[in-house]
């Protein structure tokens, strides 16, 4: 595997990080993580769009541009040989001794890889479960940044719990996850958190709701409670990684049948037909 670090295709075992680079002293960058199917980008353009954002919302200046940023991709995917993965890209604000103001000389440091993953089958048929949590997250979640500290205890606690995923809520009001969006369908709408500072604005999330229109379902973008949650009919997330896979219980409590529901399964079949050839 072949990286990208600091304007150059590196082995891995080549690259050499300073421990000045602001990421590691204050989380002080960005990131975003593309899905590759059959070696293409999938949804390039919003992700960069979306990494452009977080970089203008924390005064970062991108050191390339988008067309420089799909060309790395696509070297990475091509170097690699990558059919089907994810490529990792971050930005920190560059290297400088320890100080919180904007370091006046440093330059942004560019960070892509790419992985192999294959798509979770698994999980996306069978479905997963989840428990809920406080979200203790800041008031910037639409930033995709690299402080990801509460979702790496969430994550945790999920794990602790014997489940794969948590459920965030701000005082009852549902958000989101600690890596994915989340969705869910009574009496035949689909109720989301409405994309604000409190959740990540995901390209999942966004293509699933295009194709909830086309599909004919009413969508509510709008916030809902953890009691709403669990009289859902249906419960699914959304996310880069996990696709569309169903919460089949919640704290211990069974959701709808207990089985992925048909809305979901409607909604799986078109967005598996976004990238499948
Ligand atoms: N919400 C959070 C907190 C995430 O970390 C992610 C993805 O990693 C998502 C939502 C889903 O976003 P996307 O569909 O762009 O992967």
């Amino acid at each position: 595997m072949y990286y990208f670090y600091k304007n150059e295709f590196v082995h891995k075992q080549d690259i050499q990080i300073s421990p000045d680079d602001r990421g590691y002293y204050f989380g002080d960058g960005i990131y975003e993580v593309f899905r590759v199917y059959n070696g293409q980008i999938y949804e390039g353009a919003a992700h960069i769009q979306r990494l452009e954002r977080t970089a203008s919302e924390v005064r970062l200046q991108l050191p390339y541009s988008n067309e420089e940023i799909i060309d790395i991709i696509n070297r990475l995917i091509q170097g690699n040989n990558l059919v089907e993965g994810t490529v990792y890209m971050q930005i920190t604000r560059g290297e400088a001794p320890r100080a919180h103001p904007f370091p006046t000389q440093a330059e942004p440091i560019v960070l892509a890889y790419c992985t192999e993953v294959k798509r979770p089958l698994t999980t996306i048929q069978n479905g997963i479960q989840a428990i809920t949590q406080p979200d203790i997250r800041w008031l910037r979640c639409d930033l995709k940044t690299l402080n990801l500290l509460p979702n790496v205890l969430a994550k945790q606690t999920a794990l602790d719990h014997g489940v794969q995923e948590v459920i965030l809520h701000r005082e009852g009001t549902v958000t989101e996850c600690s890596a994915s969006n989340l969705m869910i369908i009574k009496d035949d709408v689909l109720y989301t958190h409405p994309a604000n500072h409190l959740i990540l604005h995901g390209i999942t999330r966004a293509v699933v709701l295009r194709l909830a229109h086309a599909l004919h379902i009413q969508v509510k973008e709008e916030p809902f409670t953890t009691n709403q949650l669990l009289q859902a009919d249906e419960v699914f997330i959304t996310g880069t990684t996990v696709e569309i896979t169903s919460i089949l219980r919640i704290d211990g409590q069974v959701i709808g049948t207990g089985t992925p529901g048909p809305t979901t399964q409607r909604l799986k079949a078109e967005f598996e037909k976004t990238f499948l050839q």
